[in-house]
């Protein structure tokens, strides 16, 4: 037998495979994982109770067409049950997008840094990445964002708090940049971190939509709602664009335990963002301490903070590590600690005195 491998397709070539955040090391004496931007809380009885219910269930598919839970985001968002679509994760629907708009010969445009599986689901798909580097200040460049746009742009991401800066785009500007944009280009407003934003003057992507036929929203249960374990996200867009999901989801992708979980978060929303509410209130404690410490952190409006570290980044995640909490970093650039429980951030906070 002839020992060639199958032949795969060239594009693949030299993609990194998705980095999830370090867990937490095992048998440590407090071991905190800050690397992936979870919520901290577990989750609610109410919660659980749903997810036991269904788990009798497990031979059965999940309900493909996630009536009951896109029946109760229609309802919560106020939106038509047509123009919402769901993945697994927020990062499935993403790669849904690029699917339905972007392949070979076409461009996506997102600003860098951001979110790390905008180059990787752009790569895969045979499109061009292309990067417009954030302001020294670490926001979106909406200015240079929309000089990037060529005859070949097929998406742009704007990610609305960005990972992992926490730096957000605000009402006026972003309203400008989208009445440069044509028609025929598909602007996405990642809005993983949403409910986490006080800044009066971020808009929600769900207002906007609404008379742009353009953009489209991705959201996610994993943060605020606690559920990143159940992998399930959405999108919100007019028809052409959700119907175009719903073709390119994997059948079945959404389980029905993170149907019926999602659901049960929906309903128990008051009580969740009351925790919201206290991992925000822990979130400018933190800022602030790391200000006071000599730190520049830039205003964030997500459940992390950003350190610019340069080539001090790799010690720094090591001292945290030694500390006891472990926190993302990227090398060479900066470290993304994520906004745990008070114990946590405490000891977080400490390594960060040590380490300056
Ligand atoms: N978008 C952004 C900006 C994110 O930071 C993340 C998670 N790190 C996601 C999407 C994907 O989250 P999920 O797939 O769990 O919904």
């Amino acid at each position: 037998m002839s020992e060639t491998s199958p032949r795969l397709r060239a594009e693949l070539e030299g993609i990194p495979t998705y980095k999830p955040g370090k867990p937490a090391a095992a048998g440590g004496p407090v071991a905190y994982k800050l690397s992936s931007n979870e919520n901290p809380y577990p989750p609610l009885p109410g919660v659980m109770e749903s997810v036991l219910a269904t788990a009798g269930s497990f031979n059965r598919y999940p309900d493909m067409a996630c009536t009951g839970l896109m029946t109760e985001l229609a309802d919560r968002f106020g939106v038509p049950v047509s123009h919402i679509a769901t993945g697994t994760g927020s990062v499935g629907v993403a790669q849904q997008l690029i699917q339905a708009t972007a392949g070979p010969g076409d461009e996506v445009i997102y600003a860098w840094r951001s979110f790390e599986a905008y180059p990787i689901i752009t790569q895969v798909s045979g499109a061009t990445s292309v990067r417009v580097p954030l302001t020294p200040g670490e926001v979106h460049d909406l200015d240079a964002m929309a000089a990037a746009i060529t005859d070949r742009t097929r998406l742009i991401f704007v990610c609305n708090p960005n990972n992992p800066t926490g730096t957000v785009v605000r009402r006026a500007e972003l309203e400008r940049f989208l009445d440069r944009v044509p028609s025929d280009v598909l602007v996405v407003l990642d809005e993983a971190y949403r409910e986490f934003i006080r800044d009066p003057e971020v808009p929600d992507g769900i207002e906007i939509y609404r008379d742009r036929p353009n953009v489209c929203v991705l959201r996610t249960f994993s943060k605020a709602y606690g559920l990143a374990g159940l992998r399930v996200g959405f999108a919100v867009g007019h028809e052409p664009v959700a119907a175009a999901l719903r073709k390119t989801a994997v059948p079945f992708g959404v389980s029905q335990l993170a149907q019926d979980a999602a659901v049960a978060s929906l309903r128990a929303e008051d009580e969740l963002m009351g925790r919201v509410g206290a991992l925000v209130g822990e979130r400018t404690r933190v800022a602030e301490a790391l200000r006071g410490q000599g730190w520049t952190v830039p205003e964030t409006q997500a459940n992390f903070v950003w350190l610019r570290l340069g080539d001090r980044t790799v010690d720094f995640a090591a001292a945290c590590e030694k500390a006891g909490v472990v926190v993302r970093p990227f090398a060479g650039e900066g470290a993304r600690i994520t906004i745990g429980e008070t114990e946590a951030n405490d000891i977080f906070l400490q390594a960060a005195e040590t380490f300056r």
